[in-house]
């Protein structure tokens, strides 16, 4: 690792000011961390942003839902009203990694660093979730604009997500045997009037909507009615985990069994 300068911010204005060019925000420090330790980041400073109030915790009133920006994975999967209201983004929590990460990371970390094989980006588009940082309020579908790349500008704090529960929702992910990371996962959600779709893990641009799959499903909410679509191999990603082919094909599996846990 190379030499870093530690920040504890005690305000979102105090941790803004000492960002700097060179900067980087630490929520989890579940990807950062390993990163610099790999010596492939190297930020001049590093603004710890877990001592400022009001960045944890999970609101839920009726079918409305925001979650502070610090809040942990772990917290996500074992609140009880946030399970009730959307069982899908809990259960999705407690999918990811392991027990360290998942009782350290962040879903404001995740959603702002946007891996392609994170899971949560795949729930904010499906949810139509809004993100909050210091500055604005966010729609999902703006946000993540490319992998590991989103619309936040330099310095912008990601604050939390919200989202109104939708009337059925699954989320199914077939995990990297070794790290639990996404190689396909699907966030479906029926928001009454219409279905969306939200895939992770397979695409070379990073998570997006399959439009065909939330046609289908918007007529008729069953995993038949997938049947009829295609997942174009040419932009899913290809590595030593699974070919284009494979990722292709575990998009639809995924999506069907998602949308049968949706039932
Ligand atoms: C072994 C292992 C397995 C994992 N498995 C999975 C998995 O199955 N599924 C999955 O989705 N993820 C997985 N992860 C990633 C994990 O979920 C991380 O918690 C997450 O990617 C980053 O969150 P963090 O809070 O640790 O962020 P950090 O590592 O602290 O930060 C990540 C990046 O986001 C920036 N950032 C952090 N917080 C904010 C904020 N509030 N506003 C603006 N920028 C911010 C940081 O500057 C940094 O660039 C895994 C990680 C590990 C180490």
């Amino acid at each position: 690792m190379y030499e870093t300068n530690y920040h504890r911010a005690d305000s979102l204005a105090d941790a803004a000011s000492k960002i700097g060019e060179e900067g980087k925000y630490l929520s989890g420090g579940q990807t950062l961390l390993p990163t610099m330790k790999q010596r492939l980041a190297a930020p001049s400073d590093l603004i710890d942003l877990s001592k400022i109030n009001g960045l944890s915790g999970i609101e839920v009133n009726g079918k409305s839902v925001k979650i502070g920006a610090m809040t942990t994975h772990a917290e996500v999967a074992n609140h009880s009203g946030l399970r009730d209201a959307c069982h899908a983004i809990s259960e999705m929590g407690g999918w990811i990694g392991d027990p360290h990460v998942r009782h350290r990371g962040t879903i404001g970390g995740s959603i702002a660093n946007n891996d392609p094989a994170a899971d949560y980006p795949s729930a904010m588009l499906a949810l139509n979730a809004t993100i909050h940082t210091d500055q604005r309020e966010i729609a999902a579908d703006d946000f993540f604009t490319g992998m590991f790349d989103t619309a936040l500008k330099e310095g912008e704090i990601v604050t939390a997500v919200s989202f109104t529960a939708p009337e059925k929702c699954g989320y199914e992910k077939f995990r990297n045997p070794a790290s639990r990371y996404a190689m396909a996962g699907v966030f479906v959600a029926h928001h009454g009037d219409a279905v969306r779709v939200g895939v992770t893990g397979a695409s070379s641009g990073g998570v997006y909507r399959p439009a065909d799959m939330e046609e289908a499903l918007s007529d008729n909410f069953s995993a038949d009615a997938l049947d009829g679509c295609s997942v174009d191999e040419g932009d899913m990603l290809s590595d030593i985990h699974g070919s284009a082919e494979y990722r292709a094909h575990l998009v639809k599996v995924m999506a069907k069994r998602a949308v049968a846990a949706a039932h």
